[in-house]
């Protein structure tokens, strides 16, 4: 995985632009909230950073059940 802070990242596929966007999916009060990165050109899509928040009768619990690099 390319990762520059004063560029864009760069698919390890095909070279070309990666999208950094945000999903979230979710229902019957569990949310989770996708951090990806995806290609445009060649559909390559890796997840950056997972965040689930689940609503208890004792408050709101945040979680993070998935970090990768
Ligand atoms: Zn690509």
């Amino acid at each position: 995985m390319i990762w520059r802070s004063n560029g864009s990242p760069k698919c390890p596929r095909c070279g070309g632009r990666l999208t950094y966007y945000v999903e979230t999916e979710g229902g019957n009060g569990i949310k989770t909230i996708r951090y990806v990165l995806r290609c445009k050109a060649c559909g390559y899509r890796q997840v950056l950073q997972e965040v689930m928040i689940r609503k208890t009768s004792e408050g709101v619990i945040i979680s993070l059940p998935k970090a990768k690099n």
